[in-house]
Formats: structure tokens, C-alpha cells, sequence
């Protein structure tokens, strides 16, 4: 007998209703654990987004006066929402992207509800300038926000990231139009039931489900959404930019990443090298900042390389669901061809696999899984394909240097700029080559240390303006600036 399996379908945000996509079609969404399909995600259009777009601009007028005090209620309780579901999401996420369940408890869900919190207090406190001239006039400037942002997000940190745009908008008087990755819909239909609970006004969010041709499509060219806050890869932005900067409209774009790990022969070794198995396989390697090109100071080349390997060769790749597991499923079966075509490349342009490298098979009903072994690999020119492109998977190329100006060289020659490690117990040192590397964020003895207030961003093809902090309120605001004449 053919057993017929139950498929959730996820639905539309919009007007504060879960409704269907107009055309009531449905597209396929995988569980990558399992390589199957698990549930339906709404194959939105244009039309679903005018809808929503007619919502949120009704909304407008009404959110932007809100009393900020009562917007900032409204978020903190969408926060804490999001924190008494932190079981649910987290399995949700887990299902959904292959990630181990016990980073999306600890990281995924936990920093979804304090992007809430954050910017739910945070604007509590954002004050706009005054400059005084002398007797004659002063000046103030006004932030008032803009109207409907249309808010673009992609798989590797659903959630997480989602949030990451929607809070400050929301928090600053905006009210949007968002679209979550097809690829990971899950957590933000979820989190479209919590707004319902909430008490978040109808239409001041609203959430499109569908693929990115179609519905970030629809999103980017609307005439009434004047506002694009975009975080996915570099190809993508540069096809937003096409579309919306003739529009003259604001845009934030946050894109790919090839971050260097700079190890010099001073740094703490146990905690570079423990640091750097993190920074090297966390979340698959799917973060944007994982540092994929690390460069060892020649001295310590032999002894980082040894140790490193014997670490990566006792990571666990397994069920997501195992709390044992260090590694789950990569997001779904093109990307996995995609990852391995890189190791393949690397092999063609001379690269020795250190370890890894292949397509880990499990067993029972994880045997379709898109599960990937943590590879690391050696002997490559810092100026190969490999060492280039953006590859967003468990495998990084490891090579010795000699000075620091070789290797500010070779970290700088990518044409990406978004993050960079730096391990050296030299504070001259430090500054030094921190002030030289072309990117947009340096952590030094440490990575993914994240202050919520720092500005967040990348130089370079890695990006376009800066979140986090205030520079999120500044993005989702206008600025005008009055003069009055005394
Ligand atoms: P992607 O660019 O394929 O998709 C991102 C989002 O854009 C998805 O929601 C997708 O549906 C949508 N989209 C696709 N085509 C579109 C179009 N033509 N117009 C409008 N929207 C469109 O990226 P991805 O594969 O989901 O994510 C991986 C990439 O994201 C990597 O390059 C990674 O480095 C980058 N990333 C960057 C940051 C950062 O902060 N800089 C953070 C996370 C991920």
C-alpha cells in the first residue's frame, strides 16, 4: 500500500492573515537530513506581493505615528514569543537547514529573539543630531522612517538573519514586505503565527514565501517599496542593484564572503587552533564569516596543520538531532554537488585533500542526506579558484607564509572584503595588520564575537552599507535636516 504522507503547507503573511498564494500553487520543501520533501512552501508571485505590498503601505501611516514605547511593547513581546518557542523553532530550523539542533538552540533561536530585543530597546534610545551656529540659526535633524522596506534574506542562518532586518525596520516606524529564503521557509512562517499572537497591527508585516526570480523579483522593482535590505550572494545583489539603483531606491546589501584566518607563530596555539575548527566547520561552513583561507606563519606551518587535521578527522558529521553531532546536513543536494565540485577543482589545480573531501553516507533513514566529511586541503597558490571564489561549505585550504606583508597580500586579493581572523598575542602586531586588511570586520584572537552594536558589513564585492547598532537606523530612516534662523 502507497502511504500517503501529511504535507504541511506553509503560507503567506499578509494583513495579519495566513492565507494561500493567489495562483494556489506550491513549490517542494526538503528536509536535508533526509534528502525528502517534508512540506510545501507557497510559489508566490507578483500578485501576492502587491498584496502585501497594499498592506503594508496601508499600515504605514498609523505604525510610523505609533508611540515608539508601544511599537518597542509590541516587539520585546514578539521577542519573548520567540523565546518560549525555542524548542519548537529550533527543531523546526534544525529539520529545515541540516544544521545540528543543538547551534540552532544556542545560536539560531536565541539571537532571533534578541534581534527583537535589541532593536525593540534600542530604539528607545536612538536620538538625531543638533548643530547650533553660534547666534545666528540652529539646526536639527529629523529621522522619520521611509514607508515600506522590502527586506530579502538567505538559508544559512533562516531565523536568525530574517530578524536581523526586520526588527530594526519595524522599531524605526517602517513596515514591511519580507521574503525568506525558499530554501528555509520554515521558521518564518512560524514566526508569522507569533506576530498573530503578538499583536503586531495588520500589514506591518508581512511575509511572501516563494523563489527569488518571482517574488525577490517583484519585491525589488515595486514602485511603492523604496527601501531593499539584502543579505545573499554577491551574483544576486549585483541583479537587485540593476533593478533598484536606476530607482534611485536605498539598499543595503550583505553578500558573500572568502575570509582569511591569519595564524601568526606568537598566538596562543590551543586556542587558535580550537577557535579555527569552529570559524573553519561551524553551521556546515555555511556562515558567511567562516574563515575558508587560513594562513599559517611557516614556523608553526607543520605543527598547526598536524593538529588541526587530527581534530577535524574526530568531528562527528550525523544526525542533526544528535546532541554528539558536530556537523549535520549541508542545505540541500545542489549546493552539496556544488561544495564537492570545489573539492574536485582543487584537486585539478594541484590541491593535496588533508582530510575529507567526499560525500559522507548514513545510514537508515538519513541515507539521502546531503551530509558532507569537514575537508581541509593543502598546496594550493592563494591566487586559484579555489582560494578566490566563495565555495560556503565544510572546506578550507590551508598555506604557509613568511611575512606579514605576504600574507596582508594574499588575504587582500580576493574580491571579497567581509570578515578576517587575525591570531597573534603582538598588540603592534595586531593593529597593525588589522588596519591593513581589506575588510569590513577583524576579529583578533577570537571569531563571531558578536556586540549587536557594532557596525556589520563588508568592503569590496562583499557588500554595500552596514547593519547592526544604529547603522540600522540609520539605513531604515530619513534624515532631514531643519534650519531655523534665530
Ligand atoms: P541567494 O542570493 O541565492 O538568495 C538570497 C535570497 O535572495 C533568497 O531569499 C532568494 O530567494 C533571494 N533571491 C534570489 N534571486 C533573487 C533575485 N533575482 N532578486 C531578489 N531576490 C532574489 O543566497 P543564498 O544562497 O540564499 O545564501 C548564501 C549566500 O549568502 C552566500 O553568498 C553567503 O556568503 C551570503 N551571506 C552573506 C551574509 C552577510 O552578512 N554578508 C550573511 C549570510 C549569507
Amino acid at each position: 500500500m502507497v502511504q500517503i504522507k501529511f504535507m504541511q503547507k506553509i503560507q503567506n503573511y499578509i494583513n495579519g492573515e495566513l492565507v494561500e498564494p493567489i495562483s494556489k500553487t506550491y513549490i517542494d520543501n526538503y528536509n536535508p537530513s533526509i534528502g525528502e520533501v517534508y512540506s510545501l512552501i507557497p510559489d508566490s508571485d507578483e500578485q501576492d506581493v502587491e498584496l502585501a505590498t497594499k498592506a503594508a503601505k496601508a499600515a504605514f501611516p498609523k505604525w510610523s505615528k505609533t508611540p515608539k514605547d508601544d511599537r518597542s511593547r509590541i516587539l520585546q513581546k514578539l521577542a519573548q514569543l520567540i523565546e518560549d518557542n525555542l524548542d519548537r523553532l529550533a527543531e523546526a530550523e534544525s529539520r529545515d537547514n541540516g544544521k545540528p539542533l543543538s547551534l540552532a538552540k544556542r545560536v539560531d533561536i536565541p539571537r532571533a529573539a534578541s534581534n527583537f530585543n535589541f532593536y525593540a530597546t534600542g530604539i528607545l534610545h536612538y536620538a538625531s543630531e543638533s548643530h547650533a551656529m553660534e547666534d545666528t540659526a540652529i539646526n536639527y535633524t529629523l529621522r522619520e522612517p521611509i514607508g515600506v522596506c522590502g527586506c530579502i534574506s538567505p538559508w544559512n542562518l533562516p531565523l536568525y538573519l530574517f530578524t536581523w532586518k526586520i526588527a530594526p525596520a519595524l522599531a524605526a516606524g517602517n513596515t514591511v514586505v519580507a521574503k525568506p529564503s525558499e530554501v528555509t521557509p520554515f521558521t518564518a512562517y512560524l514566526l508569522s503565527e507569533l506576530c498573530v499572537e503578538a499583536g503586531l497591527p495588520n500589514g506591518v508585516l508581512n511575509i511572501v514565501h516563494g523563489l527569488g526570480h518571482k517574488v525577490g523579483t517583484a519585491i525589488t522593482k515595486h514602485t511603492d517599496i523604496p527601501v531593499i535590505s539584502f543579505t545573499g550572494g554577491t551574483v544576486t545583489g549585483a541583479e537587485i542593484i540593476k533593478i533598484a539603483g536606476p530607482m534611485f531606491k536605498k539598499m543595503s546589501l550583505e553578500l558573500g564572503g572568502k575570509n582569511p584566518n591569519i595564524i601568526f607563530d606568537d598566538c596562543d596555539f590551543d586556542k587558535a587552533l580550537k577557535t579555527t575548527m569552529h570559524s573553519s566547520f561551524a553551521n556546515q561552513g555555511q556562515i558567511c564569516l567562516c574563515g575558508s583561507r587560513i594562513f599559517v606563519k611557516r614556523g608553526i606551518y607543520e605543527k598547526f596543520k598536524i593538529a588541526f587535521v587530527e581534530k577535524t578527522k574526530k568531528l562527528k558529521v550525523g544526525n542533526p538531532f544528535d546532541t554528539d553531532t558536530n556537523l549535520g546536513a549541508v542545505v540541500s543536494q545542489p549546493h552539496m554537488e556544488k561544495v564537492l565540485s570545489y573539492v574536485k577543482l582543487a584537486q585539478e589545480e594541484g590541491g593535496t585533500v588533508l582530510t575529507g573531501g567526499h560525500q559522507v553516507h548514513l545510514d537508515g533513514e538519513l541515507q539521502n542526506g546531503y551530509y558532507i566529511a569537514p575537508t581541509i586541503i593543502e598546496g594550493l597558490t592563494f591566487d586559484c579558484r579555489t582560494n578566490q571564489e566563495e565555495i560556503f561549505g565544510p572546506v578550507v585550504t590551508i598555506m604557509p607564509f613568511d611575512t606579514e606583508e605576504e600574507v596582508l597580500m594574499m588575504a587582500n586579493s580576493t574580491k571579497y572584503g567581509l570578515a578576517s581572523t587575525v591570531w597573534t598575542q603582538d598588540v603592534t602586531k595586531a593593529h597593525n595588520v588589522a588596519s591593513k586588511l581589506h575588510s569590513g570586520i577583524v576579529w583578533v584572537n577570537c571569531w563571531l564575537l558578536r556586540d549587536l552594536r557594532t557596525p556589520f558589513g563588508g568592503v569590496k564585492n562583499s557588500g554595500v552599507g552596514r547593519e547592526g547598532g544604529f547603522n540600522a537606523f540609520e539605513f531604515f530612516t530619513e534624515p532631514k535636516n531643519v534650519c531655523i534662523k534665530l
